[in-house]
């Protein structure tokens, strides 16, 4: 017989990173060239099933990376079982928003959050800024999954969320 459990899951992360492209890559296996962005927070869900015959069900929230929007953020985070906090391998920069989220992740959230760095735009290795081995040490030394994704081209997107669901704790 099948398990069912169901989990918040919160994006976070610099605007224009791909947040809302690597959720609909996910849930539509699509991708647009020209995605509006997102105001305020966007939700979204999406079921997957394990090995094991559990069915993981996500609950999404996609949220908007502006500063005007950054109050709001507690809201989503507050009560998510896990995090993906989202960078642009392009932009160093956007590292660097990255890793306050996961600090702000790690003061405030849930103490069991379980929390993913993601570094999109993987199809544009030719303007790579941030070296994977940087971002992989970092991760290893925050205590975070990481992957290194590409919202257009779908590599590693589904492997998020299939290695977080492995690791969430079901009854
Ligand atoms: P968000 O503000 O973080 O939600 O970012 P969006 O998902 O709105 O994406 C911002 C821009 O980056 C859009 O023009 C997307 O088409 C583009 N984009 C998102 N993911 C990728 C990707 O993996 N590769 C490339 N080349 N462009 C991407
Ligand atoms: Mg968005």
């Amino acid at each position: 017989s099948s398990r069912m459990a169901q989990f918040k899951l919160v994006l976070l992360g610099e605007s224009a990173v791909g947040k809302s492209s690597l959720v609909h890559r996910f849930v539509k296996n699509q991708f647009d060239e020209f995605r509006e962005s997102t105001i305020g927070a966007a939700f979204l869900t999406q079921t997957i099933s394990l090995d094991d015959d559990t069915i993981i069900k996500f609950e999404i929230w996609d949220t908007a990376g502006q500063e005007r929007y950054k109050s709001l953020a507690p809201m989503y985070y507050r009560n998510a079982n896990c995090a993906v906090v989202v960078y642009d391998i392009t932009q160093s920069e956007s590292l660097e928003r990255a890793k306050a989220w996961v600090k702000e992740l790690q003061r405030q959230a849930n103490e069991n959050i379980i929390i993913t760095l993601a570094g999109n735009k993987l199809d544009l290795e030719q303007n790579r800024e941030v070296p994977t081995e940087e971002a992989e040490a970092y991760a290893k030394e925050a205590g975070l999954l990481f992957f290194e994704t590409s919202a257009k081209t779908g590599v590693n997107v589904t492997e998020i969320f299939t290695e977080i669901a492995k690791k969430l704790p079901i009854e």
